[in-house]
């Protein structure tokens, strides 16, 4: 096999995506990487389908036991053996570990840093063929990042500890010159190849709303898009717990994370929303390091965050899966306030004092541009990137600002009084006070200062003071103004010779929401939006069948199948394997675990849809086409029904299940042009007899006899999923048995 054949078989996969496949072959060849790609750019596959091919074991770094228990789910998944070390297990779980892996059974392992000193561990790899180290979130090792672990830095003595080196590759989000610097320097990567791909998340839709009203907002967010799942960050857990009793309170089936909160209640939280119980998770910051779902459709910040850098990896958290998500920032201004007050209340342990006020200006000033994003009337991706040191021209068409209409007003007349208040005040006040006097508010807090009797205070009162923090942060951009970076940060006089200039202007760029346009936002228009109705309709069906088979399974829905293959299902429609192994992200394995039991479900939707599917699929010329690309046309199917004279070739057993039921019934039928008969059939068909039903009970369907059924003795029986979890199945007697068989071998009238 070679590695695009590993993508498809095991990943279900057709491409690669950028980078990936320059990152594989070098390590093939032998050579050290480091790779910095954003979030959701695939940089599992880059270390995962090279350890497939590698002739020995790769050993996979990882910061967090969630993420590694993540990982190994999701390989175990797709069919490929891999383990993991860390404090979770117990000593003989590790045991077993060692055990496999020095059986050969296992390509790759997942370890925590910390495990690379321990005796067990070394002795562990002495017995064992190591053919690639992979440094996952390898930012870690820097001291610049924000998530530096010391142990991270053991690595490397690891490494030399070995008899012979292996292969060594890094994986990062996050790298700035100087944490790549670190990355390589401390890790002694030997001549890497360096990848770095882009920094642009282009499923990612941004925007900044300017509202004082967030809570409806949010709901109102939300009841449009139901089921959806998201997380709502908020600045402190006062907010975290105010939005979340808010959407308890309207029926929103939401959970809650913040520190103050016990470790099992976090824990539990976590996993509600992880495995979509919980849909949508309030939190502050603490949460989401550890966090690889999938299919978070909306991250909304309650509040401004602190730094760009924050924004961009707590926003960056919605659409790994690569389908349209949106990013959401609620803007007011008190906002900055607060963070100010954060910034200034924080407290630099063990640094020195000029370290400290180093640091505190360096979190102002990028404070200082986290509020440019907030109020700039430019492209908001172009703003990012730029931010990352990327240089963009062309608008993006798909944030919030490209899509909103601006109107130029001139407001040079308006600029001259605030740089006279500016100049009154003598440069000592912040924002919110200068922006009080021009208004003329109404505060304690300006009278005790005296700015009251100032001359400029008040004479913009006609103005709000959205407008005027417009224009002051267009005259601080413009150099007029400048602000200071201090711990109280102050706005003071700049270059203003050239407003002395009669012809300069002044323009202030205000906008109006504007309705979509649909032509324009076609880079948005992806994802569920390009699926009919009859096919999101489907869709639903199959995140339900998710649920379930997740459930069952003890596993994450989205380790089941991404919303991505979910989307692509309900699109195609797949009616046997070969189209179904068509569909994004579903390999062999994944295939042998689900694909009859979504097959089936496509089917009997299309059984109860003829005519909405065809339009389905006439969209997306996913129908049958023979070689000249003509289509296929199939005698029509008639429902399913037998023979009378088949029905003596069904093989009773003394109790069934129901679709080892539907196999027999396939596969005697002699009628030709039938359609197959389906699990959901007849069940339907036992639940008309009144001897079954289906419940709900905490959100998920349940078949169960009713006492008529205990009477014909159908019976439950526990089953055990592939993970060790009991799930409960029906059996069937042979009275119902023939039953069935004698109501489809006397449809023909009824149905012809
Ligand atoms: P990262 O670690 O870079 O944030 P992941 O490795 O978690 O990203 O991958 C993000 C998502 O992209 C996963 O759902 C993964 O299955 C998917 N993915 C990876 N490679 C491909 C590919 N070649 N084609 C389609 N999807 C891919
Ligand atoms: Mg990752």
């Amino acid at each position: 096999m070679d590695a695009k054949a590993v993508l498809k078989a095991y990943y279900g996969y057709d491409s690669f995506k950028p980078g990936q496949e320059h990152i594989i072959e070098a390590i093939l060849q032998g050579q050290d990487v480091l790779a910095i790609m954003p979030t959701g750019a695939g940089k599992s596959v880059c270390y995962q389908v090279p350890a497939m091919l590698l002739s020995g074991i790769t050993i996979v770094i990882s910061p967090l036991i969630s993420l590694m228990q993540d990982q190994v789910s999701a390989l175990n998944d797709i069919g490929i053996q891999a383990g993991y070390i860390n404090s979770a297990l117990t000593d003989s779980q590790i045991r077993q570990v060692y055990a496999k892996a020095i059986d050969g059974l296992y390509k790759i392992i997942y370890v925590a840093p910390e495990r690379l000193e321990s005796y067990d561990f070394i002795e562990f790899v002495n017995k064992i063929d190591i053919s690639m180290i992979t440094i996952d979130e390898a930012h870690c090792i820097s001291q610049w990042g924000q998530d530096f672990r010391p142990s991270y830095l053991k690595i490397v003595d690891f490494i030399d500890s070995l008899s012979k080196r292996p292969i060594v590759s890094a994986f990062t989000a996050t790298a700035t010159e100087e944490v790549k610097n670190d990355i390589s320097c401390v890790l002694k990567l030997q001549s890497p190849k360096l990848v770095t791909t882009g920094f642009d998340r282009e499923n990612l839709y941004f925007d900044v709303q300017v509202i004082k009203k967030k809570n409806d907002y949010i709901l109102n967010y939300i009841n449009k898009h139901p089921e959806e799942s998201g997380i709502i960050y908020c600045a402190t857990r006062k907010n975290v717990d105010a939005v979340y009793e808010m959407l308890v309170n309207q029926g929103i089936p939401a959970a809650r994370y913040h520190a103050g909160m016990s470790n099992e209640d976090r824990k539990t939280s976590q996993n509600d929303f992880i495995y979509d119980k919980c849909p949508v998770i309030v939190a502050t910051n603490a949460f989401g390091m550890g966090i690889d779902k999938s299919n978070v459709r909306f991250v909304i910040h309650y509040n401004m965050p602190q730094s760009m850098e924050n924004y961009y990896q707590e926003a960056g958290r919605a659409g790994r899966d690569g389908e349209p998500s949106q990013c959401i920032l609620l803007f007011s201004n008190q906002d900055v306030m607060i963070n100010r007050f954060l910034l200034e209340k924080k407290e630099n342990f063990e640094v020195s004092l000029e370290d400290a006020e180093l640091i505190r200006q360096r979190d102002m000033r990028r404070l200082q541009l986290m509020e440019g994003y907030c109020t700039t009337s430019g492209c908001l991706r172009n703003y990012i990137l730029e931010y990352f040191g990327e240089k963009k021209t062309e608008p993006c068409d798909s944030c919030g600002n490209c899509h909103r209409e601006f109107t130029e007003i001139d407001m040079t007349a308006e600029a001259k009084q605030v740089i006279n208040c500016v100049y009154e005040t003598r440069g000592r006040y912040g924002l919110n006070i200068l922006l009080g006097t021009l208004i003329g508010a109404n505060r304690a807090r300006l009278k005790e200062l005296g700015v009251t009797n100032y001359k400029t205070y008040g004479v913009l009162n006609h103005h709000s003071e959205t407008e005027l923090r417009l224009l002051v942060n267009q005259l601080i951009a413009d150099g007029y103004l400048t602000q200071t970076a201090e711990k109280y940060s102050v706005i003071r006089m700049g270059d203003i010779s050239s407003l002395r200039n009669p012809k300069t202007r002044i323009i202030v760029k205000t906008y109006k929401d504007r309705e979509l346009d649909s032509k324009k936002s076609s880079r948005s228009r992806k994802g569920t939006d390009s699926l009919t109705k009859a096919g999101f309709e489907l869709f639903d069906i199959l995140r339900n069948l998710r649920v379930n088979i997740a459930r069952e399974e003890g596993l994450p829905p989205y380790i089941v199948f991404s919303d991505k293959s979910l989307i692509d299902m309900s699109a195609k429609c797949p009616h046997d394997k070969v189209s179904m192994l068509n569909v994004s992200g579903v390999g062999e394995a994944k295939y042998e675990k689900y694909g009859s039991r979504f097959l089936d479900a496509i089917a009997t939707f299309i059984n109860e849809h003829p005519d909405e599917v065809t339009s389905i699929m006439d969209d997306n010329d996913t129908v049958d086409t023979t070689i000249s690309g003509e289509r296929e046309r199939k005698p029509k199917k008639v429902p399913f029904y037998l023979n009378p004279e088949d029905a003596c070739n069904f093989e009773y057993k003394d109790l069934y299940l129901v679709t080892e039921i539907k196999e027999e019934l396939n596969r005697i039928t002699s009628v030709e042009n039938v359609k197959q008969i389906y699990g959901t059939d007849i069940f339907r068909f036992l639940a008309q007899a009144g001897y079954v039903e289906e419940k709900k009970i905490d959100g998920r369907n349940i078949q169960t006899q009713t006492s008529l059924g205990i009477e014909k003795g159908i019976v439950t029986t526990e089953k055990i999923s592939k993970n060790g979890n009991p799930y409960n199945v029906l059996l069937y007697p042979k009275v119902i048995q023939k039953e069935i068989v004698e109501h489809y071998a006397t449809l023909i009238e009824s149905n012809m």
